[in-house]
Formats: structure tokens, C-alpha cells, sequence
């Protein structure tokens, strides 16, 4: 559903080794390249990590030469555009075609229709059942394909985005007769479909024109499939054995349902060849645990816009249950995994049954579905378990955003880096170098001056480049605990406001999120930042130690613009939670050192670097269900620590006019009591005990630009080259279409 691409020049001329050539021929017309790139709107059809993964594995699979179609819906608007209003968060329309639409290519040659509502009836006919799908509603899907290049390679992959439109010819008669509203009611109810994207980052919203966006998707995708098959081969019967399907979270989970209604009703297949089709051609990644985050739908909402997919899921799980029986199941897991539970139906249950392959995203995260909500599947299909652990598009995240970094690297180890990261581990050599370790910080410092001057160009905020640039940037939610952040901000205020003259290392603390619009509490952690942030401006002396930065419309272009000049990486979220996250990659990749709980991929990036080289925190993933299940009690701890006492003081007191003392009360009285349902209070002591372990180690240039060098030595694994290595060849049995050639990406010259 979902691909968050951010800007395609800039990548584009570097994948051509054309970048330098161009800068050259602009230069001659009084052109800055750089303002070029400025121009482009991002492509923001995605709301976080999940679809910025898919369009990292985009790049990876040209590169790679691996022959890749992504799918998803060419959505008017994209993620919303955030603007802070009186500190608070105003969600505007995000117009991004106007300049983003060069980059599609429309393909009005190979629409699809799909069908949505009306009734299914059967009849037998040529000694058959058949099956009638009656007057339903029919939408015309039409593909946009956008190709996304790979580094120095013939490889294209190919994005297609499909737009929805009414399936009809436009009722000129009610129109001349004045009816305009009645002419056009069908197109608008037709073009809704691919309006707008959903701005829920783990969280389901089930509202029914998401599901709608999601059996569009999948149709029209899977019918796009079948027909391009079908040019080359007699039959669908090798279908498994020449493609793979693979679902990015559930949102395409109807995949299952309607590539068994294409083979059963379309081409005549029957229940067990259809199914053996079906389920050794998909597969599917899990990306969270989060109860509020997996999706169920109302079964009479599938069964009303949906209805033979309706029959053919409940068909699924019967056949199901029944094997689970055979085999001598107990009732209690066969009701665990059936994909019907009271009036709801479960789209991970549905997923896991439909997939020959089930993976999550990180070491971590993948034992964590094993042993909790997939258990009773894991007991009985083991084999159908795995880990890929998430990579990014180094070459976006470190060579193009980071070019001095890069450079650098290029002049001391060589260019392979780009194609092969785990060349960067070449780097180690020059771990004692003093020489390279100065170069790393006048790096570091000369991105910080860079950054400082693109945020008062942009936004008019002053930002201290010689401070130390500390950053959390990610979707706004509890599970992420940004208000953790804050409660050590609070405090060092504090101190600062009782001790003037203390001597500190001046800090920058910078936040870039956006919140999902219904989301109360993620908007309250936003206007929080930025009234802190407002009071600090009106302190010069406090600004000087101690400053706040909250970036506007967090997206992928300000993402890019912000990690080269961070020193310390906030993955703070509750161990447990987050499923991997990648912005902790990115900032390993540029040097950032991480300041984070044993969560996600945090545990593979600790395992990488070493103790010594990264500041780790907090509860354990087993030490918090554990907590849980003997009662955790906040207010205990708040009663028993004088500085979270004082700092719940501060919030209801409030900054810039405004009291938080709603957010005071979540994290000690609690709503439906629980408080302080993400253990902000639980990780506090510790958290402080290595921000400080962090702050003593800035002190040591010398030893942190090491620290520094082995983190980037060590990113090369979490290249998304590397996952799309790991997809091919342990789920999807996938080959290249030509052999990678071993030279460097971009040639210096
Ligand atoms: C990488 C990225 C994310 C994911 O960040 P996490 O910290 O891993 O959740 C979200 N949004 C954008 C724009 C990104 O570039």
C-alpha cells in the first residue's frame, strides 16, 4: 500500500554517474544544481518505516539486478503536509504531483476493472458450479509506472501506481437535462479510491474506504500479474515457480483471498490446485506485534463491498480448521488462528495461513511473533518462520545525502563500498589513524554549519552548530516514546534554570515527527516540543546550553538534509515495540552513535559494534512483559523519585502558556488505569545514567570519532542490498537476470 519514495532526481543522475556532468552544464547557465534538486515535492506515499522500506528495496533490486514490480495507488495526495500553528500540529493537503508527476508514465493501454459491492449468486452450468458477481459497482484501474533506476546498472525496477476512475460512459442525458450532480456522483465515488493516503502509522483505522484502497490495490496488481504471466507461458499452473508475491505488512492481504477467486472463477481451476497456486506464490512480512496496529475487519463490511471474497475467506478458514482438527489440534489454538473471531475478521491470521513464508523484520522482532502473537502457528508450520532483517538504501542515506562522508570514505578504502557494503568494514584499519579520526569530526562539523544554514534558510530558526546535535526523527506514537525525550530535556532545563552558571556541553536537541490527526496524545507530545522549544527561545543564556528544535513536516528530504549533521541517534522506543526501525541505520551509516533500548535492530546494531561503542538502555523485552504481568505501577515510582517529581511539576506548570498537565496525568494517574502505559517512568534512571555515560564520552573528541568509525565500519549489513540478497535467495528463489559486475559505482573523474 504503500511507498515512500521522497525526491527521484537527485538519485536518478547519481545511478547514471551524471550528477557532476550536470552540475558542470547548469553552472554554465547561472544554475546551482542544488536549488534544482529543492524544487522537486516528495513523494510521500507512505506514513513511515514500513513504506520507506518498500522504496529502499526498490533501489536495491535494480542494483542488484533483480527483476522487481512494486504495486501501489497513484494517491492524489499523499501523506499530509504538517504545519505547527500556535505550536500545535495542522494537517494540510499534500499536493505533490504538480512536480512529481514527470517521473510517471501513464498506461491507459493496461487498465483492469474491479469490481466492489453488489451480490454473488451460483449456478450449475457445463456440469460446473459458476459463479456471477451482479451489479456491483465498477472502477476502472489505471497503471502509472514510475521506473526507479539502480546504481551504475542496467536494472530498472518498476513502481506501478494505480489510479482509480469510474467504469462508465458519462450519462450526457442526465447531464443536458440538468442533472449534474447525478452524472457525476459515480466518478467522484470511483476516484475516492485513490484520493487520499491513510495517515495511520501503526494503527488501524477500518474504515471502509481503506478497504476498498486495499481490494483495489490487490485486484488490479494480481490481474496485472496474471496477464503478464499469461504472454509468456500456456498456463498459471508454473505461476509459484517464475514469480513471487510478496505482502508488505497485511494491507495487501486480500491478495490471498482474490488471487484464489482469479484462479477458481476466472480460469477454472479447482479448490486445491488454486490453492497450492495461491499459497506457494505468496509470502509476507510482519511488521508489528501491536495489538491497536493488526488489522480486523467487520465481517459485515467485507461481506456488504466484498462478498465473493467474503465466501472465499470463510472457505479458507474452514479447510483450515478442519486440517488443524485432523491433526489433532487443540480447540483453544484452532479458535486462536482461525481468521474469524466474533465479528471480526484477521488479516494476520489470514496472512499467515495464505503465505508459504512468514518473516519478521529484525533478529528480535522475528522471535517475538514466533513466541507471542503467532505462536500456535509457529507450533504447528516452523519451516514457514524466518528473519530478514530491514536495511536501507545506503547509497540515498550516506552517498548522496552525505557527500563529504562519502568522499572521504571513496579516498581512504575505495568506491566498492557502493555496491558492496560491507566493504565499509575496510575502514577498521584506520581505527588509530589520528589523522582520519580528525577528517571524521571536521566532517561532522562542517555538516553541522551546512545543516545550521539550511534550517535558517528554510525556516528562520537559529541553530547553534557548534552544540551537540542530538535527534529523534520518526512517526509520532507512545510505543516510540518521544515524551521519554523529553522528561531528560525537562530536566536538564531544570538544572540549567537552577544553576546558570553550570558549566554544560551545549546541546541541541532536534525532533522531526508527524502524529496521526485523531491521534490526541501524539499531538499534545508535539505541541509539548515545540512550547519547550518557544521558552528556550526567549532565553538567550538558556539557549546557549540547552536548545530545542522541532522540524516542521518531517519527511524523507529533511530526513536526508538532517542525519549527516547528527551526532547521537534517539531509538528510545519500549523494548519490544519496534519492530526494527531503519532511522537507526541511517544514522549508524553517517556516524551518529546510538543512544537506544535493546529494541528492534538496536540489539543487532549493539551485537555489530560492540558494547563500547553504542549507549544502550533500559528494560529488556522480557523484563517488560514481565513487569506487566506482576503489575506495574507508575505512581510508585513517581512517589519515590524526587527529579520525576519535580519534572511532572514542570508540566502541569507548562512552557510558553501552555500547561501539559494531561500528559502529567498519563504518565502518573493514568486513563482507564493504566499509567504511563509505555514505561517512560520505568526506563527514566537508566536513560539518564546513559545520556550522562554519552555526555562523558563527547568530551573525548578523539575516542568519539573512533566510536564514531566503527559504526559506519560496521553499518555494511544493514544495506538493504543485503535484505533484498536475503529475500531472494531464502524466500522467493529468485535469480538475476545478469550476474552483478564488480567495479566501483561512480567513477571519481
Ligand atoms: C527512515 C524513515 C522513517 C522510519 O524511521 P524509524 O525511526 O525507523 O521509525 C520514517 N519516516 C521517514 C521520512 C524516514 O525517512
Amino acid at each position: 500500500m504503500e511507498f515512500l519514495l521522497g525526491r527521484s532526481l537527485k538519485n536518478n543522475l547519481y545511478n547514471l554517474g551524471l550528477e557532476e556532468n550536470v552540475r558542470e552544464v547548469l553552472k554554465g547557465w547561472k544554475f546551482n544544481l542544488d536549488d534544482i534538486y529543492e524544487i522537486e515535492s516528495d513523494a510521500g506515499l507512505g506514513n513511515g518505516g514500513l513504506g520507506r522500506l518498500a522504496a529502499c528495496f526498490m533501489d536495491s533490486l535494480a542494483t542488484e539486478n533483480y527483476p522487481a514490480m512494486g504495486f501501489s495507488i497513484r494517491y492524489d495526495y499523499g501523506l499530509f503536509k504538517q504545519k505547527i500553528v500556535d505550536n500545535q500540529q495542522v494537517e494540510l493537503p499534500d499536493i505533490w504531483l504538480d512536480s512529481g508527476d514527470i517521473w510517471m508514465m501513464p498506461r491507459s493501454d493496461k487498465n483492469f476493472k474491479i469490481k466492489l459491492g453488489g451480490s454473488v449468486s451460483e449456478r450449475w452450468e457445463d456440469g460446473r458450479l459458476k459463479v456471477y458477481h451482479e451489479n456491483a459497482n465498477i472502477v476502472d484501474a489505471t497503471p502509472y509506472d514510475v521506473m526507479v533506476s539502480g546504481a551504475d546498472s542496467e536494472g530498472v525496477s518498476v513502481l506501478r501506481l494505480w489510479k482509480a476512475s469510474a467504469s462508465y460512459v458519462f450519462d450526457m442525458k442526465a447531464f443536458t437535462q440538468g442533472s449534474y450532480m447525478h452524472a457525476t456522483r459515480a466518478d467522484n465515488e470511483a476516484e475516492i479510491i485513490s484520493k487520499v493516503l491513510y495517515p495511520s502509522d501503526d494503527h488501524d483505522q477500518g474504515k471502509q474506504l481503506r478497504l476498498s484502497q486495499q481490494y483495489f490495490l490487490v485486484s488490479a496488481s494480481l490481474q496485472s500479474i496474471i496477464k503478464d504471466h499469461l504472454k509468456n507461458h500456456p498456463s498459471l499452473r508454473n505461476l509459484p515457480d517464475v514469480a513471487a508475491i510478496h505482502i508488505n505488512d497485511t494491507h495487501p492481504a486480500l491478495a490471498i483471498p482474490e488471487l484464489m477467486r482469479l484462479l477458481i472463477d476466472e480460469y477454472g481451476f479447482n479448490w486445491d490446485d488454486a490453492w497450492s497456486i495461491t499459497h506457494r506464490s505468496i509470502a509476507y512480512t510482519n511488521h508489528t506485534v501491536m495489538a491497536e496496529a493488526l488489522e480486523k475487519w467487520n465481517e459485515p463490511l467485507i461481506y456488504s463491498l466484498l462478498p465473493r471474497i467474503h465466501s472465499l475467506i470463510k472457505e479458507i478458514n474452514r479447510r483450515f480448521c478442519l486440517e488443524m482438527e485432523n491433526r489433532g489440534v487443540e480447540q483453544e489454538k484452532i479458535d486462536n488462528m482461525s481468521i474469524f473471531s466474533r465479528n471480526l475478521v484477521k488479516m494476520a491470521n489470514l496472512s499467515v495461513i495464505g503465505s508459504h513464508s512468514i518473516n519478521g523484520v529484525s533478529e528480535l522482532h522475528s522471535n517475538i511473533i514466533k513466541e507471542s502473537v503467532f505462536h500456535d502457528f509457529y507450533t504447528v508450520y516452523p519451516e514457514r518462520f524466518t528473519n530478514v532483517t530491514n536495511g536501507i538504501a545506503h547509497r540515498r542515506w550516506l552517498c548522496q545525502s552525505n557527500p563529504k562522508l562519502s568522499g572521504f570514505i571513496g579516498s581512504i578504502i575505495g568506491d566498492d563500498y557502493k555496491k558492496d557494503a560491507s566493504n565499509l568494514e575496510k575502514l577498521l584499519t584506520f581505527k588509530n589513524d589520528k589523522t582520519v579520526l580528525d577528517e571524521l569530526n571536521k566532517i561532522k562539523q562542517q555538516n553541522k554549519i551546512e545543516y545550521a544554514k539550511y534550517v535558517k534558510n528554510t525556516s528562520g530558526f537559529i541553530l547553534n552548530p557548534y552544540s551537540r546535535i542530538d535527534t529523534q526523527i520518526k512517526r509520532l506514537h507512545e510505543y516510540k516514546r518521544q515524551l521519554l525525550n523529553v522528561l531528560k530535556i525537562i530536566k536538564l532545563y531544570k538544572e540549567i534554570l537552577d544553576n546558570p552558571s553550570k558549566n554544560v556541553t551545549p546541546q541541541t536537541f532536534i525532533f522531526g515527527a508527524k502524529a496521526a490527526g485523531g491521534y490526541y496524545h501524539a499531538k499534545r507530545v508535539i505541541s509539548l516540543i515545540n512550547c519547550i522549544s518557544a521558552e528556550i527561545q526567549k532565553n538567550k543564556s538558556l539557549k546557549d546550553k540547552l536548545d530545542v528544535m522541532f522540524v516542521e513536516n518531517y519527511n524523507v528530504t529533511k530526513a536526508e538534509h538532517l542525519i549527516p549533521a547528527s551526532e547521537i541517534s534517539e531509538q528510545i522506543s519500549l523494548a519490544g515495540k519496534e519492530a526494527s526501525g531503519t532511522s537507526n541505520m541511517k544514522f549508524m551509516i553517517n556516524g551518529a552513535l546510538t543512544l537506544g533500548t535493546i529494541d528492534g535492530a538496536n540489539v543487532e546494531i549493539m551485537e555489530s559494534v560492540g558494547n563500547d561503542n553504542i549507549f544502550i538502555f533500559g528494560l529488556t523485552a522480557d523484563e517488560v512483559e514481565k513487569q506487566w504481568r506482576s503489575g506495574y505501577y507508575a505512581s510508585n515510582i513517581f512517589a519515590a523519585n524526587p527529579e520525576i517529581r519535580d519534572i511532572v511539576d514542570l508540566l502541569k506548570t507548562g512552557f510558553a502558556g501552555e500547561n501539559f498537565t494531561d500528559l502529567a496525568n498519563y504518565l502518573v494517574l493514568g486513563s482507564h488505569n493504566i499509567a504511563d502505559p509505555f514505561m517512560c517512568l520505568a526506563d527514566y534512571n537508566d536513560y539518564i545514567r546513559a545520556h550522562n555515560d554519552m555526555d562523558a564520552a563527547y568530551k573525548n573528541k578523539q575516542q568519539w570519532a573512533q566510536m564514531s568509525l566503527v559504526n559506519i565500519a560496521k553499518s555494511g549489513i544493514f544495506a538493504a542490498d543485503r535484505s533484498i540478497r536475503d529475500y531472494a535467495n531464502n524466500i522467493w528463489n529468485m535469480k538475476r537476470l545478469k550476474p552483478l559486475v564488480k567495479k566501483a559505482a561512480v567513477k571519481k573523474d
